[in-house]
């Protein structure tokens, strides 16, 4: 007998915009965030488990070149989801079989553990048979990232709170992205600690409102003028490589570019055309191009364009 199968696909996300709008009294920063799915994912494989128990795999089809760092253990963020959906089921015995494909890069502000967590959610729930709402979800979600309520809605929208008060937008014009991820990595706490000790004159707030007016308006030369994200300054100055980074990426005609979540990953807004089919040539001739200017600038990177 072939044993039950469910497939979630978790998508990666950017920040178009990045604002910090206050800080709560539990040290949470309380954000201003405008969030977009990009067509990036990680495949989840979730089957029952013959004992009781979360096993997850990492599986031979991943592609990030650290693959080998990620934990499979409480760690992991799936893990975690699975623990919280199987106690919800009431059965002891319960146990679930995880295979993770891995394509989102890591520690790269992208919401890879956070997307994930949010398909181990839905996933292991669907597995189980358990019809739980929305609402409970996020719930859940909310408890273990501040970005997980947002990775269960997806598409555009607007992040409040520590995340958690979402308001969907109109889509983002169709459009590409030029992602790179440097090898090195940027930690978040240490980003958000530095920000916190700018003075107020130091800091530059990019225009979220702008930004939403312009989605409501569906004007995609409006939003990437108003790319924007408080943290990279901070990124910036421990990681100066990120400059050079969006220097390269502008020099070979992507003008507007900006740093995603704490870092250290940069993107750039490309016309809808370079990600179809009849393009992949140039798409290609593009990527190894970008790659190998940074090879010679010394900061090795994995190119993406989606
Ligand atoms: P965010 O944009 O939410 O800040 P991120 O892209 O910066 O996320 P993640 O890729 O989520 O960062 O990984 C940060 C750390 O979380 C990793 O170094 C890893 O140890 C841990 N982690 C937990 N669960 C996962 C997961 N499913 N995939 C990758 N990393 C995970």
């Amino acid at each position: 007998m072939t044993k039950k199968t469910v497939t979630k696909k978790a998508y990666a996300k950017v920040n178009l915009g990045l604002d910090i709008v206050g800080l709560r009294g539990d040290g949470y920063h309380l954000v201003k965030m405008i969030m977009q799915t990009i067509d990036l994912f990680d495949v989840l494989t979730f089957q029952p488990a013959e004992r009781p128990g979360i096993f997850l795999k990492i599986s031979e089809k991943s592609t990030i070149p650290d693959v080998a760092d990620v934990p499979t253990d409480g760690r992991n963020l799936i893990v975690k989801a699975a623990g919280r959906i199987l106690e919800k089921t009431g059965i002891p015995e319960a146990g679930v079989e995880i295979l993770l494909e891995k394509h989102i890069p890591m520690a790269a502000g992208m919401a890879g553990g956070s997307t994930d967590c949010a398909a181990a959610l839905r996933g292991v729930a669907e597995l189980m048979e358990l019809d739980l709402g929305e609402k409970e979800l996020a719930e859940i979600g909310v408890s273990l990232g501040a970005d997980v309520p947002y990775c269960l809605m997806g598409g555009t929208a607007l992040s409040e709170g520590i995340g958690e008060v979402l308001t969907p937008l109109p889509a983002l014009p169709p459009c590409g992205f030029l992602i790179v991820k440097p090898e090195f990595g940027a930690s978040t706490k240490e980003v958000y600690g530095a920000y916190d000790r700018l003075m107020p004159e130091e800091i530059r707030h990019p225009d979220i409102d702008g930004m939403t007016e312009a989605l409501k308006q569906g004007d995609l030369s409006g939003v990437a003028a108003r790319l924007g994200n408080v943290l990279e300054p901070v990124t910036v100055a421990m990681h100066p490589q990120i400059r050079t980074i969006e220097d390269l990426i502008r020099r070979s005609g992507v003008k507007d570019t900006i740093m995603t979540g704490s870092g250290p990953t940069v993107f750039g807004i490309l016309p809808e055309t370079i990600k179809d089919a009849e393009h992949a040539a140039e798409k290609s001739r593009c990527i190894s191009e970008i790659k190998e200017q940074l090879k010679d600038a010394g900061i090795p990177a994995q190119v993406l364009i989606v």
